[in-house]
């Protein structure tokens, strides 16, 4: 099992070179040489299985000879052990054929812990193997940094350093990263907005002697690593319904494209899948792709669901490379031209291609709010913002008649309080085993926002 880039420019690499690379480093996301395939037979093997089990399977088809499957079992079984359901994805119906699958019962809350749970153990495996030591920097609004963060806390060869917005967080957000004790962890909370940290963390990439003198490594989002990872609970979904046996259709709310990409991907290696639904909020970017052609950049507008407040997916890119057959100058050039532009050209076939793997739909605050209202008036489910635009989708959109729609669940409802109690009058409570957060002491480091003193910091940590 080999990986190749979107681009065409880096050699081919194993799943564990990737995952440590991250990007690469003719700037395209690494792609499987070739996708496995697995038949109904296989499919039927996997049903029933715990969690874990069924994840390191699949992962198993995506790393190949790189890590045995004992491993990522073991790994799978310890990433999943601390989450707060039993089914770790539990898949709960809301109406006739629509289901919601719930995939916030990690650490943080919110979906990104799934994939990063693992990478975190995939890391220290990986690292042990390679007797070599990383510092991960990156730059969070939210989300992300305290699902790297809770991953990476107390892992060996590892050091984290998470740099956010000081007074642009929620406080449940900065709490998550600021409340871990472990002494491989850095908070940086930079006097700027999340652009400024954005930057900070290029710069520190880009300075080629700190890169190497520190062994610099990131975790976002492009990570091929973490769209392997979220590829079973796709699978769990559709075995429990009836797969491969029966057809399911799913429903994602979109930001970065990882998620829905993961779908696809379940799909491409043989899941029987009817439909993708790609949700967005009033920051439409894919929507208007899917409807009109018209993929531009625009400046991004808050909502109600921030994790899927973006211009650029950049995972898109990923898929951009099938539906141009894997032509990696195709794709360079789309890509390069895109940034330049603000917009990308795609011919006309392209695009009914595109039309022909994913169905759009775009809610705005109101009709999220509406959503919320009319779960809990319906059936008595909480939904949070993110995760409501993710069912209206799959109900707007639905993929026939006897075919179930999934809907993805990506954040509990607990932390986005003020738009739940809008919408519903009630507070959702944070889960016990989170509940004592508020009592516990914070520790971060205040820096200016300039990239000689994160520099700085970055390195002292890095000595201590
Ligand atoms: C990150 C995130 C998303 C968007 O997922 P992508 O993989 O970036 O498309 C949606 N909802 C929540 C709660 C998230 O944290």
């Amino acid at each position: 099992m080999r990986y190749i880039s979107t681009r065409g420019q880096a050699a081919p690499r194993a799943f564990t070179d990737v995952l440590l690379a991250g990007l690469a480093e003719d700037g395209g996301l690494f792609v499987p040489e070739s996708w496995p395939r697995l038949g109904p037979a296989d499919w039927r093997a996997l049903r029933g299985l715990p969690y874990p089990v069924l994840a390191a399977r699949i992962l198993s088809r995506f790393a190949g000879a790189a890590i045995p499957e004992a491993v990522l079992e073991r790994i799978a079984r310890e990433a999943y052990a601390g989450f707060g359901h039993p089914a770790v994805v539990p898949l709960i119906q809301l109406e006739t054929g629509l289901f919601v699958q719930e995939l916030f019962h990690g650490p943080t809350l919110a979906f990104k812990d799934m994939a990063m749970a693992v990478l975190g153990r995939l890391f220290e495996h990986e690292l042990a193997a390679r007797d070599a030591h990383v510092t991960i920097v990156g730059a969070t609004s939210g989300d992300t940094g305290s699902a790297a963060i809770e991953a990476f806390a107390g892992r060996e060869r590892v050091r984290i350093v998470i740099l956010h917005p000081e007074g642009r967080t929620s406080e449940v957000q900065r709490r998550q990263m600021t409340t871990v004790t472990a002494r491989n962890v850095l908070n940086l909370a930079v006097a700027g907005n999340f652009d400024d940290c954005q930057d900070l963390v290029k710069a520190l990439f880009a300075d080629a002697a700190l890169r190497a003198e520190l062994g610099l490594a990131a975790v976002n989002s492009i990570n091929w690593a973490r769209i392997a990872a979220q590829v079973p609970y796709y699978v769990a979904a559709a075995l429990a319904l009836g797969g491969p046996d029966r057809e399911v259709g799913f429903a994602v709310p979109t930001g970065n494209f990882g998620n829905v990409l993961a779908a696809w991907v379940a799909r491409r290696i043989g899941l029987p899948v009817a439909r993708l639904v790609v949700g967005s909020n009033r920051n439409d970017i894919l929507t208007r792709f899917l409807d009109s052609n018209d993929m531009s950049v625009r400046p991004v507008e808050p909502s109600l669901s921030p994790s899927m407040d973006i211009q650029v997916s950049s995972n898109f890119e990923r898929l951009l490379f099938e539906l141009l057959d894997r032509d990696p100058a195709a794709t360079a050039a789309t890509m390069e031209g895109f940034r330049a532009e603000g917009r990308m050209a795609v011919p006309a076939p392209v695009w009914h291609r595109a039309r022909g793997l994913l169905h759009g739909f775009r809610l705005d605050d109101a009709g999220t709010l509406a959503e919320i209202a009319r779960l809990h008036a319906a059936c008595g489910y909480l939904a949070d913002p993110h995760s409501a635009v993710g069912i209206a989708a799959a109900r707007a959109r639905p993929a026939g008649q006897g075919v179930p729609m999934v809907a993805m669940a990506t954040a509990h409802p607990a932390k986005f309080p003020e738009a739940m109690e809008q919408a519903t009058g009630l507070r959702p409570a944070l889960p016990t085993r989170l509940a004592d957060m508020f009592a516990r002491p914070e520790r971060f480091t205040r820096v200016p926002n300039d990239l000689a003193s994160v520099r700085g910091a970055v390195r002292e940590f890095a000595a201590g």
